[in-house]
């Protein structure tokens, strides 16, 4: 049984997977912020592995460590990169993994670019109902589920987004590779696992920065809760920035994608949309208000790469109608994680 405090060892760990810990550390030479005396450092936790979602690792391979071939499962949303993460990770594991999708109305179409990539990877996917899914937490709503979809009783479970004690506990790492290399750390935020470990693995007089994607301000109280799982109290110096979600997960304007291509183009890197570029855009924004005294050493974390539903951007030309488009708010896709609120 796994106490969920190994390292990112064992049977799932660097040895058999090529994972590649700490992940680089680089500064990034970018005049914006250096006009304001912030140096900016990228964390690139996105070259962990070409495979394994840079976060998503960090979480997933505490849950799997104890997993010990039995079979894995797993809950999301049709644009899941959880969901991703775990289907991959479990290809190169050779575990067998069921993914419960949200929604019992996609069972009859054709599955979308993310869900293609679960599939391929081998994840059995099973579409189950809006109700029943967010009933899933009830044991007898979950012991149905998985008796209907022939899951063997001693499957692990990981929880929608991944987050749960050890999956935060494993995120503490993240933090203490970064000891003593900045002030200030950054993260863009879903459930919050990720930043709750972060804070928690940082030296005391660093502090750690949450930019949430998801609109609705619930998440101050679910990253305490997460940490009190993991750790049996609040832990580190932390806080959220709610300002930067664009309206809500998977939401964007013109101008974030214009942003997000041109950072990309200027540091060498493709900027997964959901999160990352909110995330950059915000620690512009900060740094442009004087939210960080020169001098400051400015961490932010790159959580990921692309997805195969985030298709070439394509940014829009100037005109009159790319005006009035920046003005809307366009989904660009439409779920959203829900993990542990
Ligand atoms: C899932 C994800 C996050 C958010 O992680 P949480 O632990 O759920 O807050 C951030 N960045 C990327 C790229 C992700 O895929």
């Amino acid at each position: 049984m796994s106490t969920g405090t190994e390292p990112p060892g064992g049977p799932a760990g660097p040895g058999g997977l090529g994972v590649r810990l700490p992940s680089p550390l680089l500064p990034a030479e970018d005049e914006r912020f250096g006009r304001h005396g912030v140096r900016l450092l990228l964390k690139r936790d996105d070259l962990i592995h070409p495979e394994l979602i840079g976060n998503k690792w960090r979480k997933l391979a505490p849950n799997l460590a104890g997993a010990a071939g039995r079979a894995l499962v797993t809950f999301g949303g049709a644009y899941s990169s959880h969901l991703r993460a775990t289907a991959a990770a479990g290809r190169l594991l050779g575990l067998s993994v069921t993914g419960f999708v949200r929604g019992d109305e996609l069972a009859g179409r054709p599955l979308n670019p993310s869900l293609a990539r679960c599939a391929a990877d081998g994840m059995r996917l099973v579409f189950t109902d809006r109700a029943r899914y967010r009933a899933k937490d009830d044991p007898e709503v979950l012991a149905a589920l998985l008796r209907e979809a022939g899951v063997a009783p001693d499957a692990v479970l990981v929880p929608e987004g991944g987050s749960n004690a050890r999956a935060v506990r494993g995120c503490a790492a993240l933090g203490a590779e970064l000891r003593g290399r900045a002030d200030v750390v950054a993260v863009a935020c879903g459930t919050g696992g990720t930043l709750a470990g972060l804070a928690a693995g940082l030296d005391p007089e660093q502090r750690a920065l949450g930019i949430p994607v998801l609109r609705g301000g619930f998440l101050g109280g679910a990253i305490r809760a997460l940490q009190e799982e993991a750790f049996g109290g609040v832990r580190g110096r932390w806080s959220l920035d709610e300002r930067f979600h664009f309206g809500g997960y998977a939401r964007t304007t013109p101008e974030l994608l214009e942003f997000a291509e041109d950072f990309g183009a200027r540091h060498g890197m493709a900027v997964e949309r959901l999160y990352v570029a909110k995330m950059l855009y915000a620690l512009l924004a900060l740094t442009e208000e004087g939210a960080f005294p020169p001098g400051t050493a400015l961490a932010a974390v790159i959580t990921g790469t692309p997805g195969p539903e985030q298709p070439p951007v394509t940014v829009p030309p100037a005109t009159d109608k790319a005006a009035e488009a920046a003005k809307r708010i366009t989904p660009i896709e439409a779920t959203k994680p829900t993990g542990r609120r």
